[in-house]
């Protein structure tokens, strides 16, 4: 889903504000040659890197954790005035990157820490296993979070002892700029962080190329191109990919709290957030109050775009994404969606704004029933219950995350168990992506692997098992070499045989 707003004119990309139209800057094409230099940078900087051991390496990450809040202001207004957001979410941004490093800070090491295993044998052998890095790690990130998406993931990667590659949206280029600039103030070297910028098909598919492992955010479409080029040359990925991230309300459930949830869920960052709440599910003897008290907290919200603290909902990455969103709605509307409220642009704030919509009465001819709409448009669905519900949240080719509001958290903890999704929020929607100690990634076409906690480093690195044995007598190979005759055999077989009921040598 790419949504074009940048204007490539030769070798130069121009970066606008999609709220105001103003000019923020510009950066440079890379061409395939300056792609392969830019890995060839970053894989000689790497060995260095890597053999500072992990200690070392922490402290970049401690100076690059306090300088985010230093510079935290050229940080908001990077951030806000290439992607049209929020202060507020700009401010969301700096603390899910803050979050990821003060928790790999705290973590890291011990999830890098090389582990002691049982060996083949007890006694005679002993087994260790290592993480190392795989040296070179590209990324391929969209334009919704673009602070996060490249630097934050980035993260873990160098933190594991790798250089990073990275490409980011042609439409948001600059915040990335800004964190490799950071980066490098807090002592990294700077041949560790390459940027490339350009059009995906072009220089995203040439880093896919250079690199020994690939981090993909975007859309399922692409991630469906990017894996089969990965599979190409045999080095693994990850997909972080799109979602129609579903929403249960059940008759117990607090309502007041849950349209709090439907609100920050549906529409925070303009609704393009790849777990956003899109389809709620409400059962039907509180679907008319649940809609009702809705419908006046959404018309509250404060549409437009400043530098300041006073907007709620601000505009979308680009007039073409707009028009894209529109046209989901109106095809809806065109089919007998009704609309609670929203439905139309807001011209009169800008070319990329949307009003946030509700809609209802909506069916499997419309275009936004399954397709991911990516804006500030949510659909309500009555339910009968709580089956219907989880059948319904379940019937989709998407599985990234879902939320539950239920009023028991017994009951809410039974309904997300049933949930085809990598993460649910009992009573939330957006919470996964700020628990830094939990894995976080899509089921279904929703995605490959998971950001986040011990595996969000681990993807980094390969394991490299390295186990001993006592040299004397030839060790434990020499342990079969020794077995002459059929009572040194018996003795072997029953000595086995006993290890499984002794804890410790199973
Ligand atoms: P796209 O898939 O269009 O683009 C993502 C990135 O891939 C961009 O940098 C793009 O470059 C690049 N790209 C495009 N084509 C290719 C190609 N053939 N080879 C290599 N790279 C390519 O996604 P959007 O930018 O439109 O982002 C929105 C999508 O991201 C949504 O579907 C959303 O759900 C998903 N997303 C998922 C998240 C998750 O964690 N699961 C988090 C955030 C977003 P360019 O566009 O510059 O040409």
């Amino acid at each position: 889903m790419s949504a074009t707003r940048a204007r490539s004119v030769q070798n130069e990309i121009t970066i606008s504000n999609p709220a105001t139209g103003e000019r923020v800057g510009s950066v440079a094409v890379a061409t395939a040659a300056d792609v392969k230099a830019a890995a060839l940078r970053a894989r000689r900087a790497q060995p260095a890197w890597e053999r500072l051991g992990v200690r070392r390496r922490r402290r970049v990450l401690e100076r690059f954790h306090d300088l985010l809040f230093e510079r935290q202001d050229e940080i908001f207004d990077t951030i806000q005035r290439e992607s049209g957001k929020t202060r507020r979410e700009a401010l969301g941004e700096l603390l899910i990157v803050a979050g990821t490093a003060r928790y790999y800070l705290a973590h890291g090491e011990e999830h890098l820490a090389e582990e002691s295993h049982p060996g083949a044998s007890p006694l005679i052998t002993g087994a260790r296993v290592g993480h190392r890095p795989y040296g070179l790690v590209g990324f391929i990130t969209p334009w919704n979070y673009p602070f996060i998406l490249s630097i934050g993931d980035a993260l873990p990667a160098l933190l594991a002892g790798n250089a990073v590659l990275v490409k980011p949206s042609e439409l948001t280029p600059l915040s990335a700029e800004l964190g490799r600039d950071l980066l490098a103030t807090s002592g990294l070297d700077a041949d560790l962080v390459q940027l490339v910028h350009g059009p995906g098909a072009t220089v995203g598919a040439e880093l896919v190329d250079h690199v020994d492992y690939l981090g993909f955010t975007g859309s399922t479409a692409t991630g469906r191109k990017v894996a089969v080029a990965a599979a190409e040359r045999l080095i693994p990925c990850s997909l972080e990919l799109g979602g129609k991230n579903p929403m249960i309300v059940l008759a117990g459930a607090p309502l007041e709290e849950a349209v709090t949830g439907l609100v920050s869920g549906g529409f925070y960052n303009t609704g393009q957030t790849c777990i956003a709440v899109a389809r709620v599910y409400v059962e039907s003897r509180i679907f008319d109050r649940f809609a009702a008290l809705a419908r006046r907290r959404i018309e509250k919200l404060k549409v437009g775009w400043s530098l300041d603290w006073d907007m709620d909902v601000g505009s979308l990455v680009s007039r073409e994404h707009a028009a894209k969103v529109m046209r989901h709605v109106e095809d809806a509307v065109g089919k007998g969606a009704t609309v609670l409220t929203g439905g139309q642009r807001r011209s009169d704030l800008g070319e990329a704004f949307v009003a946030p919509t509700l809609l209802t009465d909506v069916d499997e001819s419309m275009e936004l029933c399954r397709e991911e709409t990516f804006g500030p448009v949510v659909a309500l669905y009555p339910v009968r219950d709580a089956d219907e519900a989880v059948a319904r949240a379940n019937d989709s080719t998407y599985g990234l995350n879902a939320s539950v509001w239920t009023g028991s958290a017994r009951t809410s903890r039974a309904l997300a168990r049933r949930i085809e999704a990598g993460s649910v929020g009992i009573n939330s929607t957006l919470l996964i992506y700020s628990t830094f100690d939990v894995p976080m990634g899509g089921v279904k076409e929703s995605g490959i692997g998971r950001r986040h906690g011990r595996q969000g480093i681990l993807r980094f690195t390969q394991a490299q098992s390295i186990v001993d044995s006592i040299a004397t007598g030839g060790g434990y190979e020499g342990v079969l070499a020794n077995i002459t005759s059929e009572a040194r055999a018996r003795s072997l077989a029953a000595a086995f045989k006993l290890m499984r009921r002794i804890p410790g040598l199973r």
